[in-house]
């Protein structure tokens, strides 16, 4: 069935808000924008060709609150409903509550997004379907003394994940069977608070992990490609700082083994959209060996480092999202895809490194990036950055013919980025972008 989309509702906010409304505008299609109280004189407001107010600055009061979301879309006209990332975007009853009120969900279908929700369901399905999962436990037994002896017949260090965990959050390293216990508790407890699910899954502790994610596509005509992979090896406290594609190190015929995988595990949930299979690699060797990758787990959205891909295949992934919810078969089939160059991308926060990266808020009295590189933002001169959501600014992205130009480029764009009062995280990705590791 096809229906083409002419008016769009965005339910999101910030930079991926603004980087959806400029693709449909481009399209042709009518946005409609929602925002909070205290993003009323916000960016993707200010773009969108209109706008609903939808409540409280708190997101459990605004950009959380489905039923509201829906309303401003039949209120308003829209015929679709694109979810971003964060927020509502892979929660499956939203999306069947979006197909419920007759709209289109800009997104894969519900069941897929349940399918991969939980990570110890994601891994057997994976594993069922010939995708290598990282060696561990993710059964039902949650008893205490059991997992401590599945653990030690994973042999230390361990990772201790809640099923239900998200974000970084949710995850315990135990090096020694004597910590097990505690570790175990103090897991559940954070799983419980935060997910409202305490089921914990063991996983061998991969030492100098790599973090190699694979962008596939799907149509509702059984086509799924991929987009080649990402490397978001990069992190701090298990949160993704830059990210780069193709991933260094991976040879063609590496790529070809994991991008497969990849693909394999999406016709394994029939998948529809944009998703994207993360595999985690065990790096000790000084190259990524194609037995030492393992399926970790698989979004079922569009990711926030999806420029990189998009720089190096060409291919405008909302542009593809919004046509595969039209019902429009993939544009490319896979051999008409291939890599162009190197594109690395920094995530610029409104922290403060010198304060334990605590979250700067303000007016953004001063606000101008190095436009020599691509810049996705939800801000500009004037805004403000509220204390209520993530502390994301900025994302800037350089495309450049090899890995070196792409980082000397980025590195050069940060470096001469002007942002004031409000504190930013530039130096340190300079510092991150210059190291030689
Ligand atoms: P989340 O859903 O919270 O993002 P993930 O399962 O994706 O959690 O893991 C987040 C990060 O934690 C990974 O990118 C990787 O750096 C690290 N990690 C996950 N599993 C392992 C493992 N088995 N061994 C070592 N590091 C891991």
């Amino acid at each position: 069935m096809s229906q083409k989309i002419k008016s769009l509702l965005i339910a999101n906010r910030g930079e991926i808000a603004c980087r959806i409304i400029r693709t449909a505008r481009d399209m042709g299609i009518r946005t409609v924008a929602v925002y909070s109280d205290a993003d009323a004189k916000a960016l993707h407001v200010q773009e969108a060709d209109a706008a609903v107010h939808i409540g409280a600055s708190a997101a459990r009061e605004s950009y959380l609150m489905g039923e509201k979301i829906i309303a401003a879309a039949k209120a308003s006209g829209a015929e679709a409903i694109h979810p971003g990332y964060g927020f509502l975007s892979e929660n499956a009853e939203f999306a069947q509550a979006v197909i419920d009120a007759g709209l289109i969900w800009v997104g894969p279908a519900p069941a897929s997004i349940t399918a991969m929700g939980l990570k110890d369901a994601a891994k057997k399905l994976m594993a069922e379907a010939g995708v290598p999962v990282t060696p561990g436990y993710m059964g039902a037994n949650q008893d205490p003394a059991f997992l401590a002896q599945q653990a030690a017949e994973i042999g230390y260090p361990v990772l201790i994940k809640a099923v239900a965990g998200g974000g970084g959050k949710g995850m315990r390293k135990v090096d020694d069977a004597a910590d097990f216990a505690d570790a175990l508790a103090s897991c559940q407890r954070e799983a419980t608070a935060s997910f409202g699910n305490a089921h914990v899954l063991i996983e061998k502790y991969i030492q100098r992990p790599r973090h190699i994610e694979v962008q596939v596509f799907g149509d509702t005509h059984g086509n799924i490609v991929h987009l080649f992979e990402r490397d978001c090896s990069l992190q701090r406290r298990h949160q993704k700082v830059i990210e780069e594609a193709p991933a260094p190190g991976v040879t063609p015929y590496t790529r070809e083994l994991i991008c497969s995988a990849a693909v394999r595990a999406a016709k394994a949930v029939n998948y529809v959209g944009a998703g994207t299979i993360e595999f985690i690699a065990d790096s000790s060797k000084g190259f990524i060996d194609p037995d030492l990758v393992w399926f970790m787990e698989m979004n079922t959205r569009l990711q926030v480092e999806h420029p990189v891909t998009e720089e190096i295949t060409g291919v405008d992934l909302v542009e593809w999202q919004l046509r595969v919810a039209s019902g429009e078969p993939l544009p490319l089939r896979q051999d008409e895809l291939s890599i162009d160059g190197h594109a690395i991308e920094a995530r610029l926060y409104a922290e403060d490194p010198a304060k334990g990266f605590l979250p700067s808020v303000g007016r953004l009295e001063f606000f101008e990036l190095d436009g020599s590189v691509r810049i996705d933002t939800g801000v500009c001169q004037g805004s403000e950055v509220s204390p209520f959501y993530d502390p994301m600014i900025a994302k800037m992205i350089a495309h450049d013919l090899d890995r070196e130009g792409a980082i000397q480029s980025l590195a050069w764009a940060l470096n001469d980025s002007k942002i004031w009062p409000v504190k930013n995280n530039a130096a340190f990705l300079i510092n991150a972008l210059e190291h030689p590791d």
